[in-house]
């Protein structure tokens, strides 16, 4: 038996709890995963709040993070003990996620963990940090380098956000932090931010064209921040957008993308290819730097999950928030 949380719905609507399961009623799959630890993600608040419809089937288990050891492979690229890496493929929507003792899984969905990086600090990173670094490989891509002059990232107190940062101060790059948490300039100074712009600043209606002001830009909020941010991005700049925090609208004009030759590069690390997936676990072990990682993750017990899942709805969570499932295993 393990500990699990079951998201479930009855006609009086959804409840979610925490249970004892074994491992007969975990889905089909070709690989058993010992977790050892999960996270907690703004989608996971999500669907434990049920704020948004992510849950596809009930019951479910949420979690659309997990690492761990495997224990039974079907599956010939995997084999006993090997340290996987899971993040998304509709996990903790249509699957049965990471939080819980044990997950069966689609072996095709799993990422061998790159040695140099730990099971916690694998979860650490989580969703939110393998999918701030595709941001910053899209900005890469697109010609956005630490010579192109100052980049912005929104939400930068949150978990992509706070990854964002250390990411791209660490590969020289001169980082503007929008944060609507100025309490958390310390904070993400010490992550590398060189410049904290209040997220008022950008929060209300601006023109289609503001000042040139940032070569590239990863984005988590969406709605009128991002507007804003398109409109001050300089001539043939960059901004990955990957998040709604701020608004699932978009209320911009092409003034950006054809007067200034703006590339607005969208991010899904849920169906993300392998092969990228595989591409940016190994840039995260060599790009990170994993003291400030240390300083972005906190520990939450599977048994507070569920009470703490509404703070990210509210905007309350600084960096990352990881769940020892099996903490022991390595
Ligand atoms: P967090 O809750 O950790 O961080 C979100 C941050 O956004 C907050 O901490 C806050 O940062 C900022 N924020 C909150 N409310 C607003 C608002 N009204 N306007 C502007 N900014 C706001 O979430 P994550 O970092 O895990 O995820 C961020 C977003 O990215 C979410 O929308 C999530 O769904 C999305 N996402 C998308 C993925 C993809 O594959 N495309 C993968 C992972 C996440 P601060 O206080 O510093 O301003």
């Amino acid at each position: 038996m393990f500990d699990a949380i079951l998201i479930d719905k009855t006609e009086a609507g959804q409840t979610v709890r925490l249970t004892s399961m074994d491992t007969a009623q975990l889905p089909a799959g070709d690989v058993l995963v010992e977790v050892a630890w999960s996270t907690l993600n703004y989608k996971d608040a999500l669907a434990m709040t049920g704020a948004s419809p992510v849950v596809r089937s009930f019951p479910m288990v949420p979690g659309v993070d997990l690492s761990g050891l495997v224990l039974e492979s079907d599956n010939p690229a995997f084999n006993p003990d090997d340290r996987v890496v899971l993040n998304g493929w509709g996990v903790g929507e249509k699957h049965w996620g990471g939080l819980a003792g044990r997950a069966r899984l689609d072996g095709n969905w799993l990422v061998p963990l790159p040695e140099g990086i730990t099971l916690r600090q694998a979860m650490a990173i989580g969703t939110a940090g393998y999918t701030a670094m595709l941001c910053v490989m899209a900005l890469e891509k697109h010609g956005v380098t630490p010579e192109s002059g100052e980049v912005v990232v929104t939400g930068a107190a949150g978990g992509v956000g706070s990854v964002a940062v250390a990411l791209l101060a660490k590969l020289g790059y001169d980082v503007a932090a929008v944060t609507g948490r100025l309490d958390e300039t310390d904070y993400l100074t010490g992550l590398g931010a060189r410049t904290i712009v209040d997220r008022a600043e950008l929060s209300q209606p601006g023109r289609p064209l503001a000042k040139e002001r940032w070569a590239g830009g990863i984005d988590v909020a969406g709605g009128v921040v991002l507007a804003n941010v398109l409109a001050a991005t300089r001539y043939r700049g960059t901004v990955a957008a990957c998040g709604l925090a701020g608004g699932m609208d978009l209320p911009t004009t092409v003034a950006p993308f054809i007067l200034r030759g703006v590339t607005l590069a969208g991010v899904d690390s849920v169906m993300c290819a392998k092969p990228d997936r595989i591409a940016a676990w190994q840039r995260l072990a060599k790009d990170l730097d994993f003291d400030k990682l240390d300083a972005m993750a906190t520990e939450l017990p599977l048994a507070d999950v569920i009470a703490r899942a509404p703070d990210f709805l509210q905007g309350k969570v600084r960096g990352r928030v990881i769940v020892p499932i099996n903490p022991a295993l390595r």
